[in-house]
């Protein structure tokens, strides 16, 4: 027994987007349970500061590649999680071909590793395959409203077809595959400059800028704070008995835009106007997920509330405005 478990070898997990904003997370949590960590990442919209505080540890490696090209690993890996996309919409559309290629080579390419490996493979989808939905809120089995041929598509299509990849790669019983349907999710870590609503209305908030609101702002969105979702990732790549279909993890509590706005004006004490804009072409109009699903399979709820939540990513902010004053002085 002893001599069985000296001999084990560390398990070792690989995080395609693992310098992103939730891959940062994911890589602390798996190293923190005794994982080997591989992360994959080409910068696109990684930053290496976010993985500054593990780089160099011991059981972290990073690998500098773009997911489009076939991974030449020389070590086994039990987990692939596959993170890897652009996920706010003007940096998902500057290069859109990209992003297609990315969600269909890149899934192909880690699906492949996972089957070469017998390696359990999770997929960061996304709401986004539900597209501007007609059923509130939404469940798994609903399939969705996307216009295949609009600005979005190249993510909203791409995510959808990474989902049909795994799905044959479970039922040829090529690889044993999850799949998490990721609802808007926020939190320390967040590129400030990529255009995603909160870190928007936070930063603009910060530097007493107008908020800037798209459409009437009445549309909804629910917000998961960084903990939650991870943990919820790493619950689904755990269990044992396979879903053997997507999982919604993301926090039903439903807030509109203008909510979302005015308590970020609150808790910066800022007094910035609102400026009202457009709204997007097939910008969703409410968005909320039913996580009776991942509530009863994962045993998983969203616990940090909103209000907690902001606070930990206006700190973040706060602190990351600070330090660039600094360097500019
Ligand atoms: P992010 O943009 O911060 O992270 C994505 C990471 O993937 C970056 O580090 C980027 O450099 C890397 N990347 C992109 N294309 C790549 C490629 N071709 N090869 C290698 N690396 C590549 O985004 P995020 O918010 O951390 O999202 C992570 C994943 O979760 C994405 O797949 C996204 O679609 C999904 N998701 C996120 C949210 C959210 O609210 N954050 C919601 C739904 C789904």
């Amino acid at each position: 027994m002893r001599q069985s478990r000296r001999t084990q070898r560390t398990r070792t997990a690989l995080v395609a987007g693992g310098a992103g904003f939730l891959g940062s997370h994911l890589c602390e949590t798996l190293l923190q349970a005794g994982y080997r960590v591989i992360c994959v990442d080409n910068f696109l919209t990684g930053r290496m500061e976010n993985i500054i505080s593990i780089v160099d540890r011991p059981r972290f490696r990073l690998i500098e590649q773009d997911i489009c090209r076939p991974l030449d690993l020389t070590e086994p890996v039990d987990r692939i999680f596959n993170l890897a996309c652009a996920a706010s919409p003007p940096r998902y559309q500057a290069d859109p071909v990209h992003t297609t290629r990315t969600c269909v080579i890149g899934t192909l390419n880690l699906l492949e590793l996972a089957a070469q490996n017998s390696a359990r493979f999770l997929q960061a989808s996304t709401s986004e395959v539900y597209g501007d939905p007609e059923q509130h809120p939404q469940r798994e089995d609903y399939v969705g409203h996307v216009n295949c041929t609009g600005p979005r598509a190249c993510y909203d299509e791409g995510k959808r077809t990474a989902e049909t990849l795994c799905f044959d790669y479970l039922r040829t019983e090529m690889a044993d595959i999850r799949v998490a349907r990721i609802f808007n999710t926020y939190g320390p870590r967040m590129d400030p400059a990529d255009g995603r609503i909160v870190s928007n209305l936070v930063m603009q908030a910060l530097e007493r800028r107008p908020l800037t609101i798209f459409g009437d702002g009445l549309q909804t969105r629910s917000f998961c704070y960084v903990s939650d979702l991870v943990d919820g990732l790493v619950r689904l790549m755990n269990i044992d008995s396979n879903p053997r279909q997507p999982v919604n993890l993301g926090n039903p509590g439903e807030f509109t835009v203008l909510q979302l706005a005015g308590l970020v004006r609150d808790m910066t004490h800022s007094k910035s106007a609102f400026k009202f804009l457009p709204l997007p072409q097939d910008d969703p109009r409410r968005r909320q997920p039913d996580i009776s699903r991942a509530e009863t399979l994962l045993n998983w709820s969203p616990k940090v509330p909103l209000r907690q939540g902001l606070m930990q990513t206006i700190s973040y902010f706060t602190e990351l405005e600070a330090s660039r004053s600094e360097d500019r002085i």
